[in-house]
Protein backbone atom coordinates (compact mmCIF):
# COMPACT_ATOMS: atom_id res chain seq x y z
CA UNK A 1 0.00 0.00 0.00
CA UNK A 2 1.15 3.69 -0.69
CA UNK A 3 -0.71 6.57 0.57
CA UNK A 4 -3.75 5.98 2.45
CA UNK A 5 -6.43 8.78 2.59
CA UNK A 6 -7.90 8.12 5.50
CA UNK A 7 -4.37 8.13 7.35
CA UNK A 8 -3.63 10.79 9.66
CA UNK A 9 0.46 10.09 9.30
CA UNK A 10 0.23 9.78 5.45
CA UNK A 11 -1.58 13.37 5.52
CA UNK A 12 1.50 14.90 7.66
CA UNK A 13 3.00 18.44 6.31
CA UNK A 14 5.71 18.79 4.98
CA UNK A 15 6.32 21.47 7.12
CA UNK A 16 6.10 19.50 10.51
CA UNK A 17 8.50 16.98 9.46
CA UNK A 18 11.95 17.63 11.48
CA UNK A 19 14.24 15.20 9.47
CA UNK A 20 13.97 12.08 6.57
CA UNK A 21 16.05 9.67 4.73
CA UNK A 22 14.60 7.89 1.52
CA UNK A 23 12.09 5.71 3.28
CA UNK A 24 11.68 7.47 6.37
CA UNK A 25 10.51 10.27 8.30
CA UNK A 26 10.52 12.58 11.77
CA UNK A 27 8.15 14.55 13.27
CA UNK A 28 6.97 15.46 16.75
CA UNK A 29 4.40 13.67 18.69
CA UNK A 30 1.39 15.94 19.22
CA UNK A 31 0.61 14.83 22.51
CA UNK A 32 3.90 14.23 23.92
CA UNK A 33 4.53 11.84 26.80
CA UNK A 34 7.69 14.24 27.56
CA UNK A 35 8.99 17.28 26.30
CA UNK A 36 10.53 16.58 22.54
CA UNK A 37 9.08 13.11 22.40
CA UNK A 38 9.04 12.31 18.58
CA UNK A 39 7.88 9.72 15.92
CA UNK A 40 9.69 7.87 12.78
CA UNK A 41 7.14 6.47 10.53
CA UNK A 42 8.01 4.97 7.07
CA UNK A 43 6.93 7.49 4.25
CA UNK A 44 4.90 4.59 2.62
CA UNK A 45 1.82 3.63 4.58
CA UNK A 46 3.09 0.31 6.87
CA UNK A 47 0.47 -0.76 9.46
CA UNK A 48 2.77 -1.48 11.98
CA UNK A 49 6.85 -2.11 12.49
CA UNK A 50 6.69 -5.51 10.95
CA UNK A 51 5.73 -4.69 7.71
CA UNK A 52 8.46 -2.71 7.14
CA UNK A 53 10.95 -4.20 4.70
CA UNK A 54 14.72 -3.98 5.05
CA UNK A 55 15.44 -0.76 3.73
CA UNK A 56 12.89 0.92 6.15
CA UNK A 57 14.21 -1.50 8.66
CA UNK A 58 17.72 0.29 8.46
CA UNK A 59 16.59 3.75 7.40
CA UNK A 60 14.53 3.63 10.79
CA UNK A 61 17.38 2.45 12.91
CA UNK A 62 19.51 5.32 11.15
CA UNK A 63 16.86 7.94 11.62
CA UNK A 64 16.43 7.27 15.20
CA UNK A 65 19.83 7.30 15.63
CA UNK A 66 19.97 11.33 14.54
CA UNK A 67 17.10 12.26 15.91
CA UNK A 68 18.42 10.99 19.47
CA UNK A 69 21.93 13.01 18.86
CA UNK A 70 20.05 16.00 17.76
CA UNK A 71 17.53 15.70 20.84
CA UNK A 72 20.68 15.24 23.18
CA UNK A 73 23.09 18.38 21.40
CA UNK A 74 19.88 20.39 21.95
CA UNK A 75 18.49 20.04 25.28
CA UNK A 76 21.13 19.37 28.00
CA UNK A 77 18.27 18.00 30.70
CA UNK A 78 17.80 15.01 28.48
CA UNK A 79 19.35 11.86 30.44
CA UNK A 80 17.98 8.63 28.51
CA UNK A 81 15.24 7.37 25.84
CA UNK A 82 12.35 5.05 25.52
CA UNK A 83 12.33 3.89 22.05
CA UNK A 84 9.30 1.98 21.48
CA UNK A 85 6.21 0.66 18.62
CA UNK A 86 3.24 -0.52 19.45
CA UNK A 87 1.80 -3.34 17.07
CA UNK A 88 -1.74 -3.84 16.75
CA UNK A 89 -5.07 -2.76 19.09
CA UNK A 90 -4.05 -5.12 21.79
CA UNK A 91 -0.43 -3.70 22.11
CA UNK A 92 -2.33 -0.56 22.83
CA UNK A 93 -1.69 0.60 18.76
CA UNK A 94 -4.04 3.62 17.83
CA UNK A 95 -2.40 4.94 14.64
CA UNK A 96 -2.33 2.19 12.08
CA UNK A 97 0.23 3.51 10.46
CA UNK A 98 4.00 1.69 11.30
CA UNK A 99 5.41 4.73 13.71
CA UNK A 100 8.26 4.13 16.44
CA UNK A 101 8.50 6.32 19.77
CA UNK A 102 11.20 8.15 20.72
CA UNK A 103 10.82 9.08 24.26
CA UNK A 104 13.79 11.40 26.14
CA UNK A 105 14.06 10.73 29.50
CA UNK A 106 15.43 13.44 31.99
CA UNK A 107 15.95 12.60 35.86
CA UNK A 108 13.26 12.92 38.35
CA UNK A 109 10.58 13.06 35.11
CA UNK A 110 8.19 10.78 37.18
CA UNK A 111 8.55 9.02 40.53
CA UNK A 112 10.08 5.78 40.03
CA UNK A 113 11.59 5.10 36.36
CA UNK A 114 12.11 1.31 36.92
CA UNK A 115 11.72 -1.33 34.69
CA UNK A 116 10.75 1.77 31.72
CA UNK A 117 8.53 0.43 29.17
CA UNK A 118 7.48 -3.20 31.22
CA UNK A 119 4.72 -0.23 31.93
CA UNK A 120 3.24 -1.20 29.25
CA UNK A 121 1.41 -3.50 31.55
CA UNK A 122 1.05 -0.68 34.51
CA UNK A 123 1.00 -3.83 37.18
CA UNK A 124 4.21 -5.59 35.36
CA UNK A 125 6.40 -2.50 35.12
CA UNK A 126 8.79 -3.43 38.20
CA UNK A 127 9.89 -7.02 38.09
CA UNK A 128 10.54 -9.05 41.61
CA UNK A 129 14.08 -8.05 42.30
CA UNK A 130 13.52 -4.44 41.71
P1 LIG B 1 0.09 4.68 19.24
O1 LIG B 1 -0.82 4.65 20.42
O2 LIG B 1 -0.62 4.25 17.99
O3 LIG B 1 1.39 3.94 19.45
O4 LIG B 1 0.56 6.17 19.12
C1 LIG B 1 -0.03 7.13 18.34
C2 LIG B 1 0.70 8.41 18.68
O5 LIG B 1 0.34 9.39 17.72
C3 LIG B 1 0.35 8.97 20.05
O6 LIG B 1 1.53 9.14 20.83
C4 LIG B 1 -0.32 10.30 19.74
O7 LIG B 1 0.01 11.30 20.68
C5 LIG B 1 0.19 10.63 18.36
N1 LIG B 1 -0.74 11.37 17.53
C6 LIG B 1 -2.07 11.14 17.40
N2 LIG B 1 -2.61 11.99 16.49
C7 LIG B 1 -1.60 12.75 16.04
C8 LIG B 1 -1.53 13.80 15.08
O8 LIG B 1 -2.51 14.20 14.45
N3 LIG B 1 -0.31 14.38 14.86
C9 LIG B 1 0.81 13.95 15.53
N4 LIG B 1 1.95 14.58 15.25
N5 LIG B 1 0.78 12.96 16.44
C10 LIG B 1 -0.40 12.36 16.69
ZN1 LIG C 1 -0.64 5.96 6.48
Amino acid sequence: MNKSIECIFCRISPNDILASNSTMLAFKDKFPVTNGHILIIPKKHRQDFFELNGDETQDAFALLSRMRQSLFDNDKTISGFNIGANCGESAGQTVFHCHIHLIPRRDGDCEDPKGGVRGVIAERQKYESN
